[in-house]
């Protein structure tokens, strides 16, 4: 376990996470190999069999902040879950994924029907998409925002209507009402996703209240833990037309073993089959990661623990980017933040990525700033080197040389292993 994740728990949570940690270790060589590595690296490794090389992009010296994972990897409550539950992986053990589910139902005071388990969110986000848009079923979205809307929506071949964020980078809620009479979806990203911004619950709920007749909302909540608002799942308790997205990817530190969580009234799940009949069978989820989103949905430290190591790790690099004079996108309330910086984004990725630092990507309408992922105080700090670094270069000529923008060689997390097979 890392010093930072340690300095993170209260005393007490921080017994019993050993307590479980050396439980584990005892009992599993393969968890006490991974605790003894200290914290994962981020981009794959784990220090044991590091695979981080395997998708032939990144070495394992380089810093991996572009893809908003978490630093700190499952919770001990979690790794200890998933690691009891490998022994039985030649069962089936539906009861495992059942328990989940009522797990997550319990915690939202909602009735049995209305969650979803699936291997991450993206997969039912796609089918959230696709089930309530068509040519006569256009979806509205916010620009910039997080690219899975819109591709959905040229897959359907559904109308695509971009509106502005506002000043304050929420979503304009009336300006998206006032694009189309004909909305079969609203995507709305809560936090989102590159800005780390909030859209108020109650511009959404104003937005269920104004839209019209038979389109839903679908409000992507895949960062809504380390923000300090409301959550919409009580929308869905409510009988609203909406549909509540949730992952394990980011303050759960679960993004390779693919968990996630989707709220929403029994037919919008009906209406999935409609899209994609065979996706019961294609979306199970394994026992190892509903176990551990189990244990990481009881876990009562986890979610407030890591949300105060990143905002303290977010200010504290927020706050030198400030002092220094760079220009910052305010209000991110997520574990990561854009910056401006002043040349084309692609290029000053390639550049940080020259020393040794993998930042986020840029978007279209703000195509000089970049979006960077908060990782851990000491990969926060060799941002920072690296960022002086490089923004003291004339654009064009970092590091000495005309820096050319490698899409491959600067990962995404809009790429989370789709290409295993065909
Ligand atoms: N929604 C948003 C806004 C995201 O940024 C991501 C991934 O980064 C996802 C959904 C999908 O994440 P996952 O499939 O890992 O749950």
């Amino acid at each position: 376990m890392s010093n930072e994740f340690k300095s993170g728990l209260s005393r007490r949570s921080f017994l019993r996470s050993v307590g479980v940690a050396s439980v584990a270790a005892a009992s599993f060589p393969a968890f006490a190999a991974v605790q003894g590595a200290g914290a994962p690296r981020q981009g794959g490794g784990m220090g044991i069999g590091d695979m981080s090389n395997l998708g032939g992009s990144l070495p394992s010296d380089v810093v991996v902040i572009s893809m908003n994972e978490n630093p700190l990897g499952p919770a001990p409550l979690a790794l200890d879950a998933i690691c009891r539950t490998a022994s039985m992986g030649n069962r089936y053990r539906g009861d495992i994924i059942q328990k989940t589910l009522s797990t997550a139902l319990d915690l939202f005071g909602l009735k049995r029907g209305y969650a979803g388990l699936f291997p991450g969110s993206a997969g039912p986000l796609n089918l959230a998409l696709a089930s309530n848009l068509g040519p006569d079923r256009p979806l509205v979205y916010a620009d910039p925002s997080y690219e899975q809307g819109p591709g959905i929506a040229d897959m359907a071949g559904a109308p695509k209507f971009a509106v502005k964020l506002t000043s304050t980078f929420a979503h304009d809620v009336r300006s998206m009402v006032a694009a189309t009479p004909k909305a079969g979806a609203y995507y709305i990203v809560n936090p989102n996703n590159p800005t780390g911004t909030m859209t108020p619950k109650a511009d959404i709920v104003w937005l269920l209240k104004n839209k019209p007749v038979g389109s839903v909302v679908i409000v992507d909540e895949a960062y809504h833990h380390f923000s300090n608002d409301e959550s919409c799942i009580d929308l869905v308790a409510a009988g609203q037309d909406i549909i509540v997205t949730r992952t394990f990817s980011k303050i759960y530190g679960m993004a390779g073993l693919r968990a996630g969580l989707v709220f929403a009234r029994p037919e919008y799940f009906q209406k999935f089959r409609t899209v994609a009949p065979l996706a019961p069978s294609l979306a199970s989820i394994s026992i190892t990661s509903a176990a551990g989103a189990n244990a990481a949905l009881l876990d009562k430290d986890v979610v407030s623990l890591r949300r105060k190591i990143n905002a303290d790790n977010r200010s504290e690099t927020l706050e030198f980017l400030t002092k220094h004079g760079y220009t910052i996108l305010p209000g991110s309330q997520t574990n990561f933040f854009m910056v401006d910086v002043k040349r084309p984004g692609g290029e000053f990725q390639s550049a940080m990525l020259g020393e040794k630092v993998a930042i986020g990507r840029t978007w279209p309408v703000m195509p000089t700033y970049v979006r960077v992922s908060v990782g851990t105080k000491d990969e926060m700090a060799k941002f920072q080197a690296a960022f002086v670094k490089c923004m003291d270069q004339p654009s064009s000529a970092v590091n000495g040389v005309v820096s050319k923008y490698v899409p491959a060689l600067n990962p995404s997390e809009l790429f989370r292993g789709e290409t295993s097979f065909g």
